[in-house]
């Protein structure tokens, strides 16, 4: 099927300017030598020759892969193993168990911690390379599939799903760091109306073309834009203090209007408007629910005092 020398080229599912990221983790440097020769040109290889090492890579590089020896000091490779799979942010990354064990009782231990293979030392660089590659396709397929729970069918922005779990994980980042923590909640004025006049296919269109401006309308990495449902967005912005976000929520308003989208059955202008509703806080006030409740009620208000603008309030001040 494939040669030995393409072994990891074209794995299905990703992105061809991309390659592989592989961890190799051993005590023993001799051992690293081995499979990095294996690897090298194929793969974006990362080295650990410690647990705490391993864990710390796995978290600040992301690797697709860890191969990762049992018999080290200090932690060994069930510890590392036990510890990818019990945190949110490294439990996707396969491992690999390579090491000279052979006893089935230490290699289902291994499996039971969640590895997804055992490879016995020495290794036979050939079939190392095979296994991987197969984990590596099954990674990259999960990884679609994954994606996919997360995003929205009609504006390809993530769904409200993501947005609960991103606004959960961006909360206890504010609570950790003391930093401002900002949301916007996006409201189509007069959307039944322009759904009545213009037809849902219409309504669909028009959604599209203001999630693709939303989309534009954050320069930062860190910002989300997600369809919180309906004709409603949500913009979660970390690091964001309640000025910023006042400022970025009358921006968008201002861009939808000039988008000059024809509304022809709105009561506030003749093209499609938006009502903004943001609260901003700092995690060490209420919860991250009391978050969202308050750009909704502020959402609300900009509603009430004549729609086509942004209302806002700071979580915790009257
Ligand atoms: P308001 O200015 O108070 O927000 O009025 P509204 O008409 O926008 O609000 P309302 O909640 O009464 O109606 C929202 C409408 O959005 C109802 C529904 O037909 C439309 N809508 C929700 N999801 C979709 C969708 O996926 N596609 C289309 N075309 N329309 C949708
Ligand atoms: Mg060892
Ligand atoms: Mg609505
Ligand atoms: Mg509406």
């Amino acid at each position: 099927m494939f040669t030995d020398n393409n072994l990891l080229a074209k794995l299905p599912g990703l992105a061809p300017e991309r390659k592989p990221r592989l961890l190799l983790v051993d005590d023993q440097a001799i051992n690293i030598q081995v499979m990095h020769r294996a690897f090298a040109q194929d793969c974006q290889v990362f080295m650990a020759t410690s647990g705490p090492q391993a864990l710390q890579i796995c978290q600040d590089q992301a690797p697709d892969l860890v191969l990762l020896d049992i018999e080290m000091p200090e932690m060994d490779g069930f510890e590392v193993c036990r510890r990818l799979k019990a945190s949110d942010l490294t439990r996707h990354i396969p491992v690999i168990f390579v090491t000279a064990h052979t006893d089935p009782a230490q290699e289902t231990r291994g499996l039971e911690l969640g590895a997804v293979d055992f490879i016995s030392k020495p290794v036979n660089p050939s079939v190392l390379r095979a296994r991987v590659r197969t984990h590596l396709m099954l990674k990259f397929q999960s990884d679609v599939l994954r994606d996919l729970v997360f995003l929205d069918g009609l504006t390809t922005l993530h769904n409200r799903r993501y947005f609960d779990q991103q606004l959960e994980l961006e909360w206890a980042r504010s609570v950790r760091q003391d930093t401002a923590l900002s949301l916007i909640l996006v409201d189509v004025d007069y959307f039944k109306r322009y759904n009545d006049h213009y037809g849902h296919q219409a309504g669909d269109d028009c959604l599209r073309e203001i999630a693709a401006l939303l989309k534009t309308s954050f320069k930062r990495g860190t910002d989300i834009v997600a369809r919180y449902g309906g004709e409603e967005f949500v913009c979660l912005l970390p690091d964001t203090g309640h000025e910023d976000a006042m400022r970025l929520a009358e921006e968008i308003a201002k861009r939808v209007r000039e988008r000059a989208l024809p509304h022809a059955k709105s009561d506030v202008a003749a093209a499609v408007t938006v009502s903004l509703g943001v609260a901003s806080g700092n995690g060490l006030q209420g919860a991250a629910k009391d978050l969202l409740a308050l750009a909704d009620q502020q959402l609300y208000l900009a509603k009430s005092s004549g729609r086509a603008r942004a209302c806002g309030a700071v979580l915790g001040k009257n």
